[in-house]
């Protein structure tokens, strides 16, 4: 099993897990259920992972969940933390994982 990556939140990791599962992928998504009434847990513990079967699935799954290209968004990229490794929303300008800054702005 591979984690590919850390959902924001519950309906997103599912609709990857979805995306990818429809792309013949075969892929789970843990810690679904941790949101709400998970007191005792860290926030940065509770979001979905999306593991993979197979690690040699991650550049085709990466394709599916960032999608074409969206340019009316403007928002820019999904970025790769150079210091731990973690992919990042483009909204955010720092590593959630480890707080590193964005090293491409
Ligand atoms: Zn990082």
């Amino acid at each position: 099993m591979f984690r590919l990556m850390r959902a924001p939140d519950v309906m997103l990791g599912q609709h990857w897990a979805n995306l990818l599962t429809q792309a013949g992928i075969p892929c789970h998504l843990t810690n679904r259920y941790m949101q709400g009434g998970a007191g005792e847990i860290p926030v940065d513990q509770c979001g979905p992972d999306l593991w993979l079967e197979n690690a040699h699935d991650k550049i085709a799954a990466m394709r599916l969940i960032e999608g074409p290209a969206d340019t009316t968004a403007g928002t820019g990229f999904k970025w790769h933390c150079d210091q731990c490794g973690e992919w990042l929303e483009p909204q955010f300008t720092s590593c959630w994982q480890c707080g590193a800054a964005q090293p491409h702005p």
